[in-house]
C-alpha cells in the first residue's frame, strides 16, 4: 500500500519535470546520485528520462498538505531505487552511496 502511494507521489509529473530540469542545469546530465548510473551515457541520448524520481521522505512523516520540495527529491538508476526501498526502514541516498563505493573499493 505504502509502495503504491509512494509510487504516484513519485509519478507527479510536473515536479519530476521540474527535478530532472534542475539537475540538467547544475550538472549538465541525468545521473544516479547514488552510484552515478548516466543513462544516455549507456544506452542512448533518448533514454534519459528514464530514470527514477525517489521521494526521500518516508510518507508517514509528512503532514496531510505538505507539499513536496524538489530537495525531498532524488533521481536514482532502478537498481539504487530497488536497494533503498529493500529494507523496511528505507536505506538514504548517502547510504546506499556508501554501499556502492565500499563494495566497487573491494572488488
Ligand atoms: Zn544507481
Ligand atoms: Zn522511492
Amino acid at each position: 500500500m505504502l509502495t503504491h502511494v509512494h509510487r504516484v507521489r513519485e509519478r507527479d509529473k510536473k515536479l519530476v519535470k521540474r527535478k530532472k530540469d534542475e539537475a540538467l542545469k547544475n550538472h549538465g546530465v541525468l545521473q544516479c546520485e547514488a552510484c552515478g548510473f548516466n543513462f544516455s551515457k549507456t544506452y542512448g541520448p533518448d533514454v534519459d528520462g528514464v530514470i527514477d524520481v525517489h521521494h526521500t521522505k518516508p510518507l508517514h512523516t509528512l503532514q496531510p498538505g505538505d507539499k513536496t520540495k524538489l530537495a525531498d527529491l532524488a533521481l536514482l538508476c532502478a537498481n539504487c531505487h530497488r536497494v533503498v526501498h529493500s529494507r523496511r526502514k528505507w536505506l538514504s541516498v548517502a547510504e546506499v552511496k556508501d554501499r556502492y563505493q565500499a563494495a566497487k573499493n573491494k572488488a
